[in-house]
């Protein structure tokens, strides 16, 4: 029986040695979870940039419709992979369906039912020309911004780069369509962390979805 109990005392001992010899970030729940000590005006801070804004709902939507229905495609296909500058040959030739594929099925459901859409174009479209000829003909569509190259607005942290990235997005637009863009969505629906002067003076909306 004291042999038995020498035993355990040992392994225990040596259970005791061992969690005191693993680091402090091994703690379990903690590891990883830094928002678990933060404070309520913390945790306030890090979703004020997402939260709901005025309520835009009109009393009455015009004709006396019950219900709005917005239909809007952003228009990505491979240009999500240009802001880092690394192209995976393989992954871009499946993206590239979206042009040659997606884009002319969708255009045709719209057609078959005289609806109307927002498509989101990053202007670098240069990649699939016929996008945005594409997506005018019916004269039922319209173009809005979806970055320069789908960059991502919040990495950015930049306001100057991103007004002339924006600005640049809006005047290709412009140039290819022959009219100006009716508004934004950032890609990735990232939130701007920054007020970008330009989107208020073109009367642009910025979306996010
Ligand atoms: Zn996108």
């Amino acid at each position: 029986m004291k042999r038995l109990m020498r035993t355990c005392a040992a392994a225990l001992a040596g259970i005791t040695a061992l969690i005191t010899a693993l680091p402090a970030t091994a703690a379990p729940g903690a590891a990883g979870q830094p928002g678990i000590d933060w404070t309520p005006a913390q945790i306030r801070a890090a979703f004020a940039p997402v939260r709901a804004g005025r309520k835009l709902l009109p009393k009455h939507w015009p004709a006396g419709a019950k219900v709005a229905v917005v239909l809007s495609f952003d228009v990505d296909n491979e240009t999500w992979m240009i802001p880092n500058g690394k192209i995976d040959h393989g992954i871009a030739s499946e993206y590239q369906y979206g042009a040659t594929e997606g884009l002319p099925k969708v255009l045709k459901l719209l057609a078959d039912r005289s609806l109307p859409a927002t498509f989101f174009v990053p202007a670098a479209d240069m990649l699939a020309p016929e996008t945005l000829p594409a997506i005018t003909a019916s004269g039922r569509n319209e173009v809005a911004i979806h970055g320069w190259v789908h960059e991502d607005v919040v990495k950015l942290n930049d306001a100057a780069l991103e007004e002339r990235l924006t600005r640049q997005a809006f005047d290709y637009l412009k140039a290819k369509t022959g009219k100006a863009p009716v508004g934004m969505r950032t890609a990735r629906g990232a939130p701007a962390p920054i007020p970008s002067p330009p989107r208020r003076s073109w009367a642009c909306s910025t979306t996010a979805a």
